[in-house]
Parts: structure tokens; sequence; C-alpha cells
């Protein structure tokens, strides 16, 4: 098939995707977006709109506010799951981002952002400057615009956790029979904001009994595919392939991580060899929480209280739901908030993009943080804690899931 033609029968795939949606409005009830500012072109139905119009000669060629409406998502999912023709609403704004991006160019942000996370030179110059700007208390000055990177809370933990029975149910996958060799996946996030936290994730997979390497690994990709660099994400995700398709088991604890990482057979489905390995690869992908169930791992207890946020990439994209709450139950005095599957405004870029509609989706989900009362807040995603770690302060902490459930430090 030629470019062209391939070129147009993917145009007929998307808008015959586009076609169904019938505009009935259930979008409209739980996009972010719209909660925070009730304009149609913000939901689901009236970015589909916007991107037929396009694609059937309604919208000229050329629109440039067409680019910023198609970026004016924040890839959460929630539209999908209650949509009545199951209409993927993020993966088409990301397939429109890169025809139109291919057509007219990439911002220079978007491309600064993809060649900056996509240089592993680049990544290891800004953690040095990231860490010590984190000493130097910025994460405070600048008021959670860079994060900080919390030590586990020490006080009332009686001792390591317990590495047990495998008896317990995991209501997920199993492990395979003697897998105890994994490579622990380190997203760009995690090691650049939150080292502390990637620490404390590779101790507790000890604790569980495994043999934790930590290869050297590119970007996973997502933030290039987000925004429409797909030739970007597909050079990171071969990389990513070569060097983790040795390994029975790869552990992430990022959200968004460990759906790119997932998502690498659609994204390199044109290229059937490479599609076979993303496949093998895929299937080899556990969360932090998925794994440290199914092998029965028990946290000890502490004396907290604690409530958890859903990731959108680990709860909609991956189904990991229960094992984090299941972990936090055994750890904490865990209280569930109110939707915490709502996002929570970051998603990437999308904050340092629109401040404003970021901020307003944040405080929504502050709101339900603090109604629990809990002591600290926790996400297994540092994408979100990026965005969260803006609310914390006055009682309520900000953690990734493996600082509350990780044995301590030695010496600590
Ligand atoms: S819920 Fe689905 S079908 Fe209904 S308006 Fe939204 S996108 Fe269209
Ligand atoms: S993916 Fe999220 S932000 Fe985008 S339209 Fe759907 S609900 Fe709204």
């Amino acid at each position: 098939m030629s470019d062209i033609e391939k070129t147009s029968s993917q145009k007929d795939d998307l808008v015959s995707l586009l076609n169904q949606c019938d505009r009935c409005g259930a979008c409209t009830r739980v996009c972010p977006l719209y909660e925070v500012n009730a304009l149609d072109r913000a939901t689901a139905r009236g970015k589909l709109a916007l991107a037929k119009a396009y694609l059937t000669g309604v919208i000229p060629e050329g629109d440039k506010t067409l680019q910023e409406a198609m970026e004016y998502c924040l890839l959460c999912g929630a539209c999908s799951e209650v949509c009545p023709s199951h209409i993927m609403t993020a993966d088409a704004m990301v397939d429109m981002r890169q025809r139109l991006g291919q057509k007219y160019g990439y911002s220079l942000f978007h491309r600064a952002l993809s060649r900056g996370m996509a240089s592993r030179g680049l990544r290891a110059l800004g953690r040095l400057g990231i860490a010590a700007a984190q000493k130097m208390a910025f994460p405070r000055l600048t008021g959670g615009l860079l994060p900080s990177d919390p030590l586990a809370p020490s006080t009332g933990h009686p001792g390591p956790a317990l590495l047990q029975s495998r008896e317990r149910p995991t209501g997920g996958r199993s492990l395979p029979a003697e897998a105890r060799q994994l490579a622990y996946f380190t997203g760009c996030a995690m090691g650049l904001f939150f080292p502390k936290a990637a620490d404390a994730s590779v101790r507790t997979l000890t604790a569980a009994g495994f043999q934790v390497d930590r290869p050297q690994v590119d970007c996973c990709g997502l933030p290039q595919l987000a925004h429409g660099l797909a030739d970007t994400a597909k050079a990171l995700a071969k990389e990513n392939i070569q060097t983790l398709e040795a390994y029975d088991l790869i552990v992430t604890d990022c959200g968004s991580c460990a759906s790119s990482l997932q998502g690498y057979p659609a994204l390199l489905a044109d290229e059937a060899d490479w599609a076979l390995r993303a496949t093998a690869l895929s299937q080899k992908i556990w969360s932090f929480s998925e794994i440290l169930v199914a092998a029965g791992y028990h946290p000890a207890h502490r004396d907290l209280r604690v409530t958890y946020h859903d990731s959108c990439h680990l709860n909609r994209g991956l189904g990991v739901h229960e094992a984090p709450r299941q972990l936090l139950t055994e750890a904490t005095d865990y209280i569930e908030m109110d939707r915490a599957d709502r996002c929570c405004g970051g998603s990437g870029s999308f904050g340092v993009e629109h401040p404003a509609i970021s901020k307003k989706i944040l405080a929504l989900k502050e709101k339900d943080a603090r109604a629990t009362g809990a002591d600290v807040l926790v996400a297994e995603c540092p994408s979100c804690l990026m965005q969260l770690g803006k609310m914390a302060g006055d009682g309520l902490q900000v953690m990734h899931l493996s600082q509350v459930i990780c044995p301590p430090e030695e010496g600590i």
C-alpha cells in the first residue's frame, strides 16, 4: 500500500470513528475540563465534531485554532468510560495532533520537550540541576512548580516489611513460576524529580523477594506520542524493547510509563517484526502495586491516615484499581476520597500550557482530598505527583505509593 493510499484509508477510519458520535452529551458530565469551564469545545463531543469538520473539509486547511483545540484535552479517558459508542477520544486527539503536526509543524515547546526527554545526556544534566534546586528548597519557593521529593515517613514503622506467603488471592494476574529477577524501568519523571521515591520502590521490590536490575532505559515515548511526534516515540520504543526484552518481568512505578510500554504493540503495528517483539514485551509489563500484590507482599502498618488518587493511565489505561488500595489498606488507616479517579489536571505538560484551568481542576481534587482528613495523599504516578505536590502543606503530605509501603532505609 502506498503512503497516499495508507493515509487516505487511515483518514477514512478516523472519520468513521468520529461518525459514531451521536452527540448524546454523556461525556459532558464527566469531562474535568467541562466541569471547570463549561464550553462544548472542551468536551469529547465538541472536539470530535471539530476533528470531523476538518477531515471532511468543512474547516479550511491552515486553521491554526484547530491545533490548539486538539491540544486542549487531558487525554484522561473519562469520556470513553461513559460513551455509549465507546469512542476513544484520547486516541483520536493523539491521531489528530500527529496529522496536524506533520502538516503544519509542531510548537517549539513540544519539540523541545520531545528532544529533552528523548536525550539521555540532557536528562542526566537536568537531574543535576533539579537535585540542586530541590536541595535549595526551590519546591517551596516555586509554590510546587518544581516538586519536592520527600523522604518516606519514618514514624510508627515497626520494622522491615514482611515477605510472605503467596496464598493471598490477588484477583489479578499471576506471576510466572520462578520468575524472581526483574527490570525496574526508571521513568523520566521518577528519575528526574523523585529519585528518593524510586529508591523506595526498589527497596520494596527487593523486600518482596525480587532481584532488581535497573537497566539504563530511554523515555517510554509517551510525551512525544501525546503531542503527535510518533516517529520519535517509535524510535524510543524500539530502543527500550532491545534493552528490556531479555527480562521476564518489567516493573514500573509510573502509571504513564506502564500504559505507554503496554501500548508499544499498537504504536509499532505497521512493522510486523517490531510488533511481535512489542507484543511479547507488553505481556511482561507490571505496575508496581500489581506485582507486589501478586507476589504476596505485606507492608508493615504505619500510623498514618492516607487517601489515594488514581492515575488515569494506570486506572483506565491498565485497569489497576484494587492493588494500590489493597496495599494501602494494610499499611495505613486508609480512607477513600470522593472521585478519586478524576484527573488531577496535570496531564504531562497540560498544566504548564493551561495553568489557570489546570489549577481549577487541582482545586477540585484538593477539596476532595482534604475532606477525608488524610495526612498523606498517595499516587502511583510521578506525573500526578508533580501536580498534586502543589497542594502539599497545611497538614497534608503528597507521596508516591512506594514511600508509604516500603521497608525503612537502613539507619532510619
Ligand atoms: S458520550 Fe460519546 S457519543 Fe455521546 S456525545 Fe460524547 S463522544 Fe459523542
Ligand atoms: S479525554 Fe478527558 S479531558 Fe479529554 S475530552 Fe475526554 S474527558 Fe475531557
